[in-house]
């Protein structure tokens, strides 16, 4: 029997977290052949929770991407994501802000792309960026920066008050995992395009990171938006926990395909009319 994904991952509100102490190695008692299955079952599944969500047009979904550099951001909406029709879902990536963005509050950018009812979307970086690299590099004082944890989840809380459900996912893989990612990207001509310039100056901050990273877990995991650590050194470990999650999750919204606009019974004989007269041809 799998275990309970959603209990399992979840950052209790109000906890104290401790990466070193999670094993981003971790896989339970699955194995890659059965995982593969699962998978296709809960992309079958992710596919027509969405479709629900935007045919009842009520709720949204937040799906939050937080991770170390390759921690698998993209990889996770290449491959868990991809089943959701893109009428009703939309991916938004978090760069390093414009002038213009600058010149606002940080949320700024980030309300505009919150999801309207009925879509999903999925931010891959947020604005968990300004608490992280942030603060790792110092670009704002720290009076401005450890003041955005309350700005953050006050900001989530009226996110949620308004129907949006937000999953946030940190995926969790170790310096050594990091390395043979960036290994691959430099023998994979397909890859090589994703790397950047900073990815081994940002690796000697590996420490302040995991340490930025456990305090905006720590202060920002809550019950309406909750946080996930992802044992991610498995990329199919990593997709089968957050498929998982994902579906589980969806499934408690309890969400109904509205009901008809029109008078079904008049219309069915609309459509006898029309076939019999179709028929006569
Ligand atoms: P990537 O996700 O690899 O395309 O890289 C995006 C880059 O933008 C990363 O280096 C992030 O740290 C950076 N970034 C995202 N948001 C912010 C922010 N609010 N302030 C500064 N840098 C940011
Ligand atoms: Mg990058």
């Amino acid at each position: 029997m799998r275990l309970n994904y959603v209990k399992k991952f979840k950052v209790e509100p109000n906890s104290k977290v401790k990466l070193n102490e999670i094993d981003p190695s971790y896989k339970g008692d699955e194995d890659k052949d059965s995982a593969q299955a699962e998978l296709e079952k809960y992309a079958q599944r992710l596919g027509y929770l969405q479709y629900l969500m935007y045919a009842e047009n009520k709720q949204s979904l937040l799906i939050i991407l937080q991770g170390m550099d390759a921690a698998g951001k993209d990889g996770t909406i290449n491959n868990v994501l991809t089943v959701m029709n893109p009428q009703g879902c939309r991916v938004y990536g978090f760069k390093t802000p414009s002038v213009e963005e600058l010149a606002h509050d940080f949320l700024w950018r980030i309300h505009q792309a919150a999801p309207r009812t009925g879509y999903v979307t999925v931010f891959n970086r947020s604005h968990y960026e300004d608490v992280l690299v942030v603060r790792v590099h110092n670009l704002v004082p720290k009076e401005v920066w450890s003041k955005r944890y309350d700005e953050i989840n006050a900001f989530e809380r009226h996110l949620s008050n308004n129907g949006t459900h937000i999953l946030k996912f940190y995926l969790h893989i170790d310096k050594e995992e990091q390395l043979a990612r960036f290994k691959q990207r430099l023998d994979d001509r397909n890859r090589e395009w994703k790397i950047s310039e900073t990815d081994y100056t940002e690796r000697e901050y590996w420490n302040q990171y995991q340490k930025a990273y456990e305090d905006a877990i720590s202060k920002c995991s809550t019950d309406y938006a909750p946080w996930y650590i992802i044992p991610a050194n498995r990329k199919w470990f990593r997709n089968l926990a957050v498929s998982h999650i994902l579906v589980d999750t969806l499934e408690s919204f309890n969400m109904k395909f509205p009901p008809p606009t029109v008078n079904i019974a008049e219309i069915k004989k609309k459509y006898h009319t029309a076939l019999e007269e179709e028929k006569r041809k």
